[in-house]
């Protein structure tokens, strides 16, 4: 028996989250690794999933826990062995694959990452695929030719998981950051990390001109919407815009003003389906370029059994920095 965050819906569409001893046996077949899960964390995603507040979840029953990191215990993939310490972000695990938020985890040995050395599992959730996200659009900005001389780059959505890490991770880099938030109380949380300006997000939430003044030179946008079509209205000439998320809303009331006229690049995250490739050279860089002190102010360590109502705090917005479950 292992102990996992179960997600049920009976027939008459009634769900459940609640923390159940599963028999192993019922672990998924299509796994070729078994992993012990020493930690996973909450993401965005795991807070829908947990509060059920958007279809996440499309096999029921399942094991919540789009991350995990953990030591494997048998293996018929070839590029793994009992006793690698290994990192799973996405590919559906926690959405139609059981999941890890659980003591045992079985999965494809092609979603698997070796853990890149300089991290450990506790850290490597810390950065969770909230970091691992912000990193990718680090990547997309440098990919586009985002300099740190070039000028601002504006963070939004900041005191959240991927927010956070973007900030730590820029300011290392040697960019200047400005942090949107909605939390005014946590204006020293951010410049800590590395924020050089704090502004209310309701400077770029309201509905805008489709061109405004030019200030950003990147931008890493974590909430979609008004918010992004102003960060994209506001982007300096030939400047780009990161798209990862949608905390404020999908929809994207934007013109093709910036694009047509200031050449602006709107540039989309994916983290579920990153190929492998990617995903190392990601991890890679997390492990080199973020800073760990950084990293450990920004994470809470909670238990298996905090991890639900967690999950409703990251639904109600009030979620600060990232949160690590330790199994
Ligand atoms: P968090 O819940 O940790 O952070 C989201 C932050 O957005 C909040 O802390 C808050 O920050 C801000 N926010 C919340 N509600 C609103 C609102 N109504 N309007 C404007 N801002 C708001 O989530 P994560 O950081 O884990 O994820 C951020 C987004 O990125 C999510 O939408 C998530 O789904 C998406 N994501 C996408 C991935 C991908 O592969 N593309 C991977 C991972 C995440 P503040 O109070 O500071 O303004």
């Amino acid at each position: 028996m292992f102990k996992a965050l179960f997600l049920q819906k009976n027939e008459q569409g009634e769900f459940k989250a609640s923390i159940e001893q599963i028999d192993e046996n019922q672990l998924p077949e299509t796994g070729d690794v078994l992993v012990q899960i020493s930690h996973s964390t909450l993401n965005y995603k795991d807070g829908l999933a947990i509060c059920n507040k958007s279809p996440v979840v499309r096999q029921w029953p399942m094991v919540a826990g789009i991350d995990g990191a953990g030591t494997v215990l048998e293996s018929a993939h070839p590029n793994f062995k009992p006793g690698d310490e290994i990192i799973l972000n996405g590919f559906g695990v926690g959405e139609t694959h059981w999941g890890c938020l659980a003591e045992k985890a079985k999965l494809k040995g092609d979603w698997l990452i070796k853990m890149p050395a300089g991290l450990n599992a506790e850290q490597a959730m810390g950065i969770g695929t909230a970091g691992y996200t912000a990193m990718l659009c680090v990547l997309g900005l440098e990919a586009h030719g985002v300099k740190p001389e070039h000028g601002e780059i504006l963070v939004t959505g900041a005191t959240g998981g991927v927010g956070s890490v973007a900030i730590a991770l820029l300011s290392k880099l040697g960019y200047t950051v400005v942090a949107t938030s909605g939390k005014a109380d946590q204006t020293d949380f951010l410049k800590n990390l590395g924020a050089a300006e704090v502004v209310d997000r309701k400077a770029l939430s309201e509905p805008g001109k489709p061109l405004q003044r030019e200030r950003w030179a990147g931008v890493v946008d974590c909430v979609g919407s008004h918010t992004l079509a102003n960060a994209c209205a506001q982007t300096k000439y030939g400047g780009t815009v990161t798209a990862c998320g949608l905390a404020q809303g999908m929809d994207l009331p934007s013109s093709v003003a910036p694009f047509i006229l200031r050449g602006v690049t709107l540039k989309g995250i994916d983290s579920v389906m990153a190929p492998l490739s990617v995903r190392e050279e990601a991890w890679r860089r997390l492990a080199s370029d973020l800073d760990v002190e950084k990293l450990h102010s920004l994470s809470r360590l909670l238990t298996l059994d905090d991890a639900i109502e967690a999950a409703g705090k990251i639904m109600a917005g009030t979620n600060i920095g990232r949160v690590i479950i330790k199994i």
